[in-house]
């Protein structure tokens, strides 16, 4: 059941303009993206690139960085590899910091020890 953009009056399926207001109604207007669904396999083969060590880590984050801004690509995907990007510099950065702290604490301990 499609509704008219413009007056809002509820439409036939297979209307082509509103009988309300007499707007055009453009084809599926709901279902007018090209881009085809990433499928399970491509899912799982993102999901194993992170699992390779070292290597994996690298690849995941450039690819990430290019889904992030290939606009082929949906924009629920777009937005996810972002998030992804964005967690995972959070999460860098917060190890880092952790072992900073933690690298002084146990230094500083080691040498009070020694
Ligand atoms: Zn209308």
């Amino acid at each position: 059941m499609n509704v008219c953009s413009n007056c809002g009056a509820t439409l036939n399926d297979n209307a082509s303009f509103c009988p309300n207001c007499g707007s055009g109604v453009p084809a599926y207007p709901a279902y007018s993206s090209k881009k085809t669904p990433i499928s399970v396999g491509g899912w799982i083969g993102r999901s194993l690139i992170p699992c390779i060590p070292l290597v994996g880590g690298i690849v995941y984050l450039i690819m990430l960085f290019i889904w992030s801004g290939d606009t082929n690509k949906e924009e629920t995907f777009r937005n996810w590899a972002k998030a992804q990007l964005i967690v995972t510099a959070i999460v860098i950065v917060l190890t880092i910091i952790v072992a900073v702290v933690f690298g002084a604490a146990l230094s500083d301990l080691l040498y009070y020890l020694s």
